[in-house]
């Protein structure tokens, strides 16, 4: 019976694969959630900005019926030209 060692060793690495990739894929989901928490902590110290971080995309008029959003980095509005924060 030569076959039956590579078919432990086959099924033994494939366990330590699966293994191995569930530790992977549960520090992964530490690793991110530290780091959510973390990002969630620095960002909420300051002043609240709703969307400050952004920067590039999602800014908002903030001109009472006009509330166009930009999704370029604007200064001012396209439609009313309200200065943008
Ligand atoms: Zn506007």
């Amino acid at each position: 019976m030569p076959g039956e060692p590579f078919i432990f060793i086959v099924v033994l690495i494939l366990g330590l694969a699966a293994f191995f990739f569930s530790i992977l894929y549960i520090l992964a989901r530490v690793v991110g959630f530290v780091f959510s928490g973390l990002g969630r902590m620095l960002g909420g110290s300051g002043r609240r900005t709703p969307i400050g971080h952004g920067a590039s995309a999602g800014l908002i008029c903030p001109r009472e019926g006009c509330r166009k959003v930009e999704n370029r980095p604007a200064r001012f509005c396209s439609q009313c030209g309200a200065r943008l924060m």
